[in-house]
């Protein structure tokens, strides 16, 4: 994960890189199941198939590059962390991660609530009949026009970050005569164990009202008091790709203490606590996340403990899993352009995407898995990094990984777990066309999201 798995960086690297790719796998044909969507495999010619699908038939059919998506592994996700959390507490799924209208319809249908955070999530989330009251919207700068319309709409919840925020929404929910639920977004000062980019509950960062110096608890004062608002609870956020609940233990047990501070003062108990996304997914055979199941008992113990210690009555958890849900649900589906092998180094394949589709290779340094899709080899394995089509050096999309030695234009590669952060990051470099969405399910295939053209570029352009 951290920048430091290859401290000598490529220059240094004519020997095999450090770290997780000491070594090739035995088989380079393997599907490591931890990686990939529950319904991909390969048929009986070698073809990687997912929803019952080739690879080779969805590049036919909608071109490459494109992330294919597996419906019936999103759908089993969702399911899997609402039931791990029962009726007692809620799931919502953090739309940043990825979100379409048909993503809000899997989600509605399965029951889980969503997050927001833009003007642009909310009406996606309410055109594709998401209820208002399952929607939570956050962010740390909503404009007046942005607040004014999750009001109106009726949205669940709004997680307040700043003291002119606190203001900010009451003054505009009385002005339209409503009281709208909150939760204010405090900051506990844990660092959960991930890239520096990424982790956000540290208190020198944008997010969030620092629980130091009192200003949490000044927070909730000064919000108590206003009728524009109903206060629900505290919120919190630790971070992204964790693996460890260490973190989370500090953050519920400051969270708490921090409950019971306002029910000392103020005779008021919160009946609502979030501690927020950023359970950890496996990106390659090295990471091992928890199951949903695991991640709700820890939770809910360590809140229900903290409570009990604190004597008052356990609030109702809410939790925000964006990548653990979508993330391992789908793969990006290249096509090999170039194999440029540099001596004594290693092999450059050039895709027809690039950090236009995936931008968390050079953004966070993340690590990526790659597979030969279009067919199986019995080639050595070379090691290759994997970069795409922009004027970039930086361009990567796998840094390192090992491929057949026989890989040549015209094979399809695969890189797993591009659920999350991916096509919602992704942007119009160079005037590349962001990549479609197509879904899988039982067999079939359709576009959910459709790949840009030409045209949609030009209709941008005024001249
Ligand atoms: C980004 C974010 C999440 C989701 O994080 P994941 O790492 O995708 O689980 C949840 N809550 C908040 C407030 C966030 O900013």
């Amino acid at each position: 994960m951290s920048r430091s798995a290859h401290p000598a960086g490529p220059r240094h690297a004519d020997v095999l890189p450090e770290g997780h790719y000491a070594a090739p796998a035995e088989d380079l044909n393997a599907l490591d199941p931890k990686v990939w969507a529950h319904t991909v495999g390969r048929d009986a010619d070698g073809v990687v198939t997912v929803g019952g699908i080739t690879v080779t038939q969805l590049a036919e059919e909608y071109g490459t590059p494109a992330y294919i998506l597996d419906e019936a592994d999103f759908r089993d996700r969702a399911r899997a962390w609402r039931t791990a959390f029962g009726t007692d507490a809620d799931v919502f799924y953090a739309g940043k991660a990825f979100l379409s209208r048909a993503v809000v319809r899997w989600l509605d249908e399965e029951g889980l609530n969503l997050d927001v955070c833009s003007g642009g999530e909310l009406a996606t989330a309410l055109s594709a009949g998401m209820p208002a009251e399952r929607i939570a919207f956050h962010g740390n700068n909503k404009s007046p026009e942005e607040i004014e319309r999750a009001v109106r709409a009726g949205v669940g919840r709004i997680v307040l970050d700043s003291f002119q925020e606190i203001v900010r929404v009451a003054h505009i929910a009385q002005s339209l005569g409503k009281r709208q639920r909150v939760q204010i977004r405090i900051t506990v000062g844990v660092e959960a164990h991930t890239h520096e980019f990424i982790a956000t509950a540290h208190e020198d960062q944008k997010f969030g009202i620092p629980l130091a110096g009192g200003q949490a608890a000044e927070a909730v004062r000064r919000a108590l008091q206003l009728d524009g608002l109903e206060v629900i609870g505290i919120h919190s956020h630790i971070g992204s790709q964790i693996f460890d609940m260490s973190g989370f233990e500090v953050a519920a047990h400051r969270v708490v203490g921090l409950l019971k501070d306002i029910r000392d003062e103020h005779g008021v108990e919160l009946p609502e606590i979030d501690l927020g996304g950023g359970l950890g997914i496996a990106y390659t055979s090295d990471d091992d996340p928890r199951e949903p199941h695991e991640i709700a008992k820890a939770l809910t113990e360590i809140v229900t403990r903290e409570c009990e210690a604190a004597r008052l009555a356990t609030p109702r958890i809410s939790v925000e899993p964006g990548r653990a849900i979508v993330g391992p649900t789908a793969f990006t589906l290249y096509e090999v352009g170039t194999v440029k092998p540099l001596d004594g180094l290693r092999t450059y394949v050039s895709v027809d995407g690039g950090m236009s589709d995936n931008i968390r290779t050079a953004l966070y340094d993340a690590e990526y898995s790659v597979a030969l899709a279009s067919r199986t080899s019995d080639a050595e394995p070379m090691l290759v990094r994997v970069v795409g089509k922009h004027c970039e050096s930086g361009d990567i999309v796998v840094k390192d990984a090992f491929l057949p030695g026989d890989l040549a234009p015209g094979d399809l590669i695969a890189v797993p777990a591009t659920g999350a952060y991916c096509r919602s990051m992704a942007s119009n470099y160079n005037h590349v066309l962001r990549p479609p969405v197509v879904s899988v399910r039982d067999g079939a295939a359709r576009v959910i999201v459709r790949r840009e053209t030409e045209e949609d570029l030009l209709r941008l352009d005024v001249g």
